[in-house]
């Protein structure tokens, strides 16, 4: 039998999913974050979810070890996008992609002045892109979490992350000053899946075609 194979990452992603799965009659047999289970099966037979890290998801699809992934834009424009369609905006996981210095930093002096600011992120991709096309010079720094800290110990003057309240800038003292990007994931599927497997995926897609049309209505 043919089968749809789902790449996620467990946590908000996952929580946001499952009741656009819910709408399309699938659910989990499991809970990633109650089990170890890296494939979950569900209801129905022929689905089944891959629980992937959340930088992951683009290149399982991509080389078709999943039909299917759901993954944050800042996820993909990191990752470039090749061999995969984005299908659809799902309206969940929304935050925005921000550049956020210490409160005592003066940035908007920092980028008059030309000077070089030093930015650590995650995120080298869309950052260089960002500060090239408004032509500020930045010494990039690869982290792989918890960004806040770099400036708090001298590392960096400014970072490249994710935001959405704001609190974890505020409890670190630092303040948002520019937006590179809204954020919210997106229905992504491998190309030649698209092609061979149309008549399984295209009637899940329809569902989380119009239940995220409703969300981004909101
Ligand atoms: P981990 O936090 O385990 O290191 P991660 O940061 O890759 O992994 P998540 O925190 O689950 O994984 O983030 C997954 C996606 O959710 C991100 O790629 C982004 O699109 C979105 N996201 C991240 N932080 C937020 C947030 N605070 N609010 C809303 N969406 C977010
Ligand atoms: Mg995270």
């Amino acid at each position: 039998m043919e089968t749809i194979t789902l790449a996620l990452s467990k946590g908000r992603i996952f929580e946001e999913t499952v009741p656009l799965l819910a709408a399309a009659g699938i659910t989990p047999t499991c809970d990633p974050e109650a089990s170890r289970q890296l494939i979950i099966s569900t209801n129905l037979p022929h689905v089944r979810l891959l629980i992937v890290r959340a930088t992951d998801v683009p290149t399982y699809v991509q080389y078709g070890g999943a039909d299917l992934g759901i993954a944050g834009k800042d996820v993909l424009l990191e990752h470039g996008g090749e061999g995969l369609y984005q299908l659809l905006d799902l309206g969940i996981a929304r935050c925005r992609l921000c550049v956020a210095v210490p409160r005592t930093f003066d940035y908007a002096q920092a980028v008059r002045l030309g000077s070089r600011i030093r930015v650590a992120t995650k995120y080298l991709k869309s950052a260089r892109a960002h500060f090239a096309a408004k032509g500020v010079h930045v010494d990039l720094i690869k982290l792989y979490g918890s960004m806040e800290l770099a400036p708090l110990v001298g590392l960096a003057d400014a970072i490249v992350d994710l935001v959405s309240t704001g609190a974890t800038l505020r409890a670190n003292g630092l303040v948002e000053v520019e937006t590179i990007a809204a954020i919210s994931s997106r229905l992504v599927v491998n190309q030649a899946a698209l092609k061979v497997k149309r008549a399984l995926l295209q009637p899940l897609i329809d569902v989380f075609e119009e239940k995220s049309r409703d969300r981004i209505a909101q």
